[in-house]
């Protein structure tokens, strides 16, 4: 069943407007008819059985038959740290991220990131991180849109993820701590934030920062990995050990 999400001013007790590309999307790529179901979401995490109720090409007009909790969502956050690598590896980590159950991608820039482009430059990238992050979404069944954040810098990403749950760096010459120990530890989580380095890797002075930080490494097996494999990597295990039944 195709999924839409609506914001929440649309939604009202027994029906749920659709509008613009998607009534566009419903009524001509898809060619759905007055009948037929569809799944949609307020992006907060609930999701509405309806069928459609009629349609002029302009506003499709959908019958709630039945709402309840999105359940593709995790019970906890998780906020990826990605530190900036070449742009179009970017838009394969948002779109794996986004699928893996990431909350939300902040990128950082890190010491042996490339060169980073003008202001103008950037926010035209972040719309389209944002747009990649909202096509994965709605692809993968989220109940929310996992947000884009603005570009940081290491230290001040550091900081806003001192105070989550589990918080830990991706360091590849890290050989005590596996993200299977970290992970194995048997406590409640309501947020994971974790970190990735460019296609360079971390500098030892921002591991020691990190450290200094009680924030720590954790090696994530023998083999070195492409920064754009290592969050898809971490966001599995997490699944996996956490989510699973
Ligand atoms: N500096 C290295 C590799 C960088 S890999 C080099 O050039 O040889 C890019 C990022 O992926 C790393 O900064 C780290 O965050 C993560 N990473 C890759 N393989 C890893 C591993 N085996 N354990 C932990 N982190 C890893």
């Amino acid at each position: 069943m195709p999924k839409f999400f609506v914001p929440p001013e649309q939604i009202y007790d027994d029906e749920i407007l659709i509008l613009g590309e998607d009534a566009q999307h419903i009524t001509r790529s898809l060619r759905m008819r007055v009948g037929d179901q569809l799944l949609i979401c307020n992006m907060n995490k609930r999701d509405y059985e309806c069928h459609i109720a009629s349609m002029d090409g302009k506003v499709v007009k959908a019958e709630i038959i039945n709402s309840f909790p999105s359940v593709t969502e995790p019970e906890y956050k998780i906020i990826v740290y990605q530190c900036l690598p070449k742009s179009e590896k970017m838009d394969v980590i948002v779109q794996k991220s986004v699928e893996l159950g990431a909350t939300s991608i902040v990128p950082v820039i890190s010491s042996r990131c490339i060169p980073q482009l003008d202001k103008k430059a950037r926010e035209k990238r972040s719309e389209r991180f944002n747009r990649i992050a909202y096509e994965a979404a709605k692809q993968c069944g989220r109940g929310i849109v996992p947000r884009v954040e603005e570009c940081i810098d290491y230290a001040t990403a550091l900081e806003n993820a001192q105070s989550d749950s589990i918080t830990f760096i991706c360091y590849e010459n890290e050989h005590n701590q596996s993200l299977k120990g970290l992970l194995s530890v048997n406590k409640a989580i309501s947020s994971v934030s974790f970190f990735v380095g460019p296609e360079g890797g971390f500098s030892r002075e921002e591991i020691d920062l990190a450290t200094e930080m009680g924030i720590p490494t954790v090696s994530l097996g023998t083999r070195i990995l492409r920064t754009e494999t290592a969050s898809p990597f971490v966001l599995s295990a997490i699944s996996l050990m956490r989510e699973m039944k």
